[in-house]
This record gives C-alpha cells, structure tokens and sequence, in this order.
C-alpha cells in the first residue's frame, strides 16, 4: 500500500506523519516512511541542490527535471522494491508537489508534468494521498512564528497560494484518491480526521 502526505508549508505534516506510523504500528502494520525531494543518498543530493540558496537563477525546466531525477532514483531504489515485497511506504510528499509547486506554482503545464509523470512512473500512484490543506496565511504564520507578512514575504504567500490552489486542483480531478484534513484545527482534531481516513480509504 502507498501512501502520500501533502501540503504546504508550515501545515503540520512531519507531525503527523509520526502520528500515522504510530497509528498503523497499532494495528500491526511496518510502514516504511520515506520523503521528497530526497529518499535515497543520491536523491537526498539532488534534494540540497534544490533547496540550497544561489545566485545563479535556476530556470523551471532544471528544477523539475531535478525533482523528476530524484523521484526516478527513489521510485526504483525504495517504492517499488517495498510495494513489490507486500509492504507499506509512506512518502511525505510525491508527484502532487510536483504539480502543485512547478505546475500551479511556476507555471509549468500540467500536460508537460504528466509526459514527466508518464515517462517516469509508469502507471504507479499512491493508493491514498493526505493533502493537509490550511489558509497559506496561517501556515507561514506558523513557520515564521510572528504577526504579518513583509512585502517580500508577501510575494511567498502569492507563491504558496498558487500552490494551494494546486493541490485543490488535483484533489478535484481525483477525489478519490484524496482525503482531504483541515489542518487548522487542533492537533487532536486533524489526528481524528487522519486516522478516520485511513480507517475508511484503506480497510484496516
Ligand atoms: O516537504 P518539505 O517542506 O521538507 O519540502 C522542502 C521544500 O521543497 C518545500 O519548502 C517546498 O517548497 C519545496 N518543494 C518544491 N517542489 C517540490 C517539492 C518540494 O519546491 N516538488
């Protein structure tokens, strides 16, 4: 089985990715937790050169053919020998990202993305995805811990609510696949909502 986490930032996702291990161990089951960009010493590379800042302006096509580099690394050396084994991956954050941060975020196409997603996946998806979803406002509120944004910060939070309405967008072309959190109420709260989710989506 094939888990995926999503959100943007500050939207409590590590938490509670501790929180659905600690879950499923309950009922019996391993869960290999694994992340994006990153997930293997290589992909972990290509994920600091990704995120390291630079003078040099990395142009859109670079970045996502560096994510799409890391995942093909990371879906042949981690997802599909687990899955293959019968076991249970939790990736926190996979090829929605891809197509909420380079597609919805930098503009990418969502036909490029799925040539990229095609080309790289094949036709492996996650049996369910847990798209943690908070008003872009509250979750930077969140990771920088004070009051209002600066105008710079500003543009981030244009930034990230593209990439919120990313996520809405995928989450409405397969609704299916998708269980949808409020992540801005308690703790307990989205905790009740995850473990219901999973109960319901995933048969256990
Ligand atoms: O999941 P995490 O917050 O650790 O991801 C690190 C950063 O990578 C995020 O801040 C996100 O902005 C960025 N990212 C991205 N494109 C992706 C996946 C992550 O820009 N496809």
């Amino acid at each position: 089985c094939f888990i995926t986490i999503e959100g943007t930032e500050g939207v409590g996702k590590s938490t509670n990715v501790e929180f659905i291990r600690q879950y499923l161990a309950d009922k019996g089951i391993d869960l290999r937790l694994t992340r994006e960009p990153g997930g293997t010493p290589l992909a972990e590379e290509i994920r600091e050169l990704l995120l390291k800042p630079r003078e040099e302006v990395v142009c859109d096509d670079a970045e996502i053919l560096l994510v799409f580099a890391a995942r093909a690394q990371h879906v042949d050396q981690v997802i599909k020998p687990t899955l293959e084994k019968g076991g249970w991956v939790l990736s926190d954050r996979f090829t929605d990202a891809t197509f909420a941060y380079q597609g919805a975020g930098r503009g990418i196409s969502w036909n490029r993305i799925q040539q990229l997603e095609q080309y790289v996946l094949g036709d492996l998806r996650p049996d369910l995805t847990i798209l943690l979803d908070i008003p872009v406002e509250e979750g930077m509120a969140r990771v920088m811990q004070r009051g209002e944004p600066d105008r710079f910060e500003r543009e981030k939070l244009d930034f990230f609510d593209k990439v919120r309405q990313g996520y809405h967008h995928r989450l409405r072309a397969e609704p299916d696949r998708f269980a949808l959190i409020d992540a801005s109420q308690s703790l307990q709260g989205v905790q009740r909502q995850i473990a219901a989710a999973l109960a319901e989506k995933l048969d256990i």
